[in-house]
């Protein structure tokens, strides 16, 4: 490690702050030992950031994994929910998306967070979901989770006390990220982080290519071992001064702007949906984040297919009468990512690496898998190029996956209704790894043995829960031989049935636990 004394963060958005938080917490386990007589050198984490450059503010929808990663930081769950305003996310609800509505009809599934119930030797329930042996009707997920059904009920995924369904509920989180990122600020400099308001106007290279030093203008020059860019999408660092280019993914994932408008609630009481509705448009699809004080909605579409002032408009539409007198923001992004995520001895994490739209939230989750494997990757022996060379790899896979799972929302839905979904529908603009799994799904159901899932960030429960929803045909009729345990199946998915009413008998309300967790605790 001796390498290594100075992390020079620039950036004070989500990106920047989890990683700082995560860096001083993981890598200065050292500097406690040392406290007790064990001498070791702590690294010192820096962060900048500019008066000048606000953060995004949006991204408010979160994946499981935040839980790890606020856990690992030491940010306890009532000062999180208090300090950024958040509220639990047991998954998303999609409308509209596996078919075009009508006036009598509309379409929904659900994404829970909780994997298929597969208790002592019962059977995987998928195939037997195919095979019909759930109960008619029963979409794929409201059959082998309970989880719809209590978030449907508007119950929260767990009670702050002991319960016998404590821990059977995955959940996330929704945030205000404005608010998180202060919360994250002040925990950061708890842990050692040193904090600067400052610009950065000028990065120089050594004679390698590599960073000499930033030159700000409110703090002079900065140097350090490792930079770590989380300017957001202008990529100061990693982008401008280093020239790591930037792979679009436009021609697969369409959507390129997003208009936001923030919702207050109308009375104090309102009920908090305990997951984000998404809800499919002409031209792109609706956010809907319930947070403690207001909603926040967005409306993420392509330029291509539709402008600004329609898509405001269907944003509107969407929002109804609660949307007068309130101004919408306008968001403007391209998706898409960097290959070369570290080049030399600048790591790019957050928006500066990449962006794949909105869709199941991905962004965070994202800058949580670069800290930690910034942090697993620094004890090193000095050599930047071997490690960059790894994490470059691992990232860049874990778009590709991330890609594909995010076009199959679009590509296998059945709506022609505009030139969006028709465009998507294209076989050209779908990855021929997603395709080839596609055409291997029509006879067989996704398995765990088709994906790497250290490299996914959707299990492959996911996959199936999404792909089911859409409503994808697998025709397992001539595989009927090869499931023979339908009784088991039967009673697994009775079970559930059985035990979904009592969960929600035993559960509360999703507010009411959110009030009694930032009044106790
Ligand atoms: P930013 O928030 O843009 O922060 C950039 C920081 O860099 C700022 O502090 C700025 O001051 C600083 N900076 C810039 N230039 C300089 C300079 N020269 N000198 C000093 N400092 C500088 N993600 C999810 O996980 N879930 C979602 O639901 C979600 N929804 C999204 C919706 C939209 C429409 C968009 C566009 C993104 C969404 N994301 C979502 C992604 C998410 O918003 C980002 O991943 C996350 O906010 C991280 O942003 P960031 O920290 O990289 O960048």
């Amino acid at each position: 490690m001796a390498a290594l004394r100075k992390i020079l963060i620039v950036g004070g958005g989500t990106a920047g702050w989890l990683t700082a938080n995560y860096l001083a917490r993981t890598l200065n386990i050292a500097a406690q030992q040392s406290a007790q007589n064990i001498q070791m050198e702590s690294i010192q984490i820096e962060l900048v950031e500019s008066a000048d450059i606000g953060i995004i503010g949006v991204g408010e929808g979160t994946f499981p994994s935040i839980r790890g990663t606020l856990a690992a930081i030491g940010l306890d769950e009532a000062r999180f929910l208090r300090g950024a305003n958040a509220t639990f996310k047991q998954g998303i609800k999609f409308a509209n998306w596996a078919r075009t509505p009508t006036a009598s009809a509309t379409s929904h599934y659900f994404h829970p967070f909780s994997l298929p119930s597969q208790r002592g030797d019962s059977p995987e329930l998928l195939p037997y979901w195919l095979l019909g042996a759930a109960a008619p009707g029963a979409a794929f997920a409201d059959a082998a989770t309970m989880q719809k059904h209590v978030a449907d009920a508007s119950r929260a995924p767990k009670r702050r006390t002991d319960s016998e369904y404590q821990g059977r509920l995955n959940y996330a989180y929704h945030f205000d990220a404005g608010r998180f990122a202060s919360l994250l600020a002040e925990h950061g400099r708890s842990l050692g982080v040193q904090h600067k308001i400052a610009h950065v106007e000028k990065v120089e290279l050594d004679e390698q290519g590599a960073i000499a030093r930033v030159i700000t203008r409110e703090a002079g020059a900065l140097t350090a071992d490792l930079y770590i860019d989380c300017t957001g999408m202008r990529g100061g660092l990693i982008g401008d001064a280093l020239g790591s280019p930037f792979r679009s993914t436009r021609d697969t994932l369409f959507v390129d702007r997003a208009v936001a408008i923030q919702v207050p609630y109308p009375r104090a009481d309102t009920p908090i949906p305990s997951y984000t509705i998404s809800t499919a448009h002409e031209a792109g699809w609706t956010w809907d984040i319930g947070l403690q004080a207001r909603r926040g909605i967005g409306y993420v579409y392509s330029s291509r297919h539709t402008d600004d002032s329609r898509a405001e408009q269907v944003l509107r539409q969407y929002i109804g009468p609660a949307a007068e007198n309130l101004n919408a923001r306008l968001l403007k992004f391209e998706t898409g990512f960097r290959p070369e995520q570290w080049r030399k001895n600048c790591v790019a994490v957050g928006l500066s690496a990449g962006f794949l739209e909105p869709l199941e939230s991905t962004g965070i989750g994202l800058i949580e898998i670069a800290a930690y494997l910034i942090a697993h990757l620094l004890p090193n022996d000095g050599d930047m190029a071997r490690v960059a060379k790894l994490f470059n790899a691992q990232m860049t896979t874990r778009y590709e996956r991330i890609i594909d799972f995010i076009k199959m929302h679009y590509c296998i839905s059945q709506r022609r209704d505009s030139s969006f979904w028709i465009d998507n529908a294209d076989a050209a603009s779908t990855p021929e790894s997603l395709q080839d799994k596609l055409a291997m799904w029509r006879c067989r159901p996704p398995h765990r043995l088709d994906f790497v899932t250290d490299l996914e960030m959707f299990m492959p429960a996911s996959w199936q829960f999404v792909l089911y929803g859409m409503e994808f045909k697998t025709d397992l009729s001539g595989m009927r031989h090869a499931y023979p345990r339908v009784d088991a199946a039967q009673r697994e998915f009775e079970m559930i049935r059985a035990v979904a009413p009592h969960a929600i008998a035993d559960l509360p309300d999703h507010r009411a636990l959110i009030e009694e967790i930032c009044a106790h605790g």
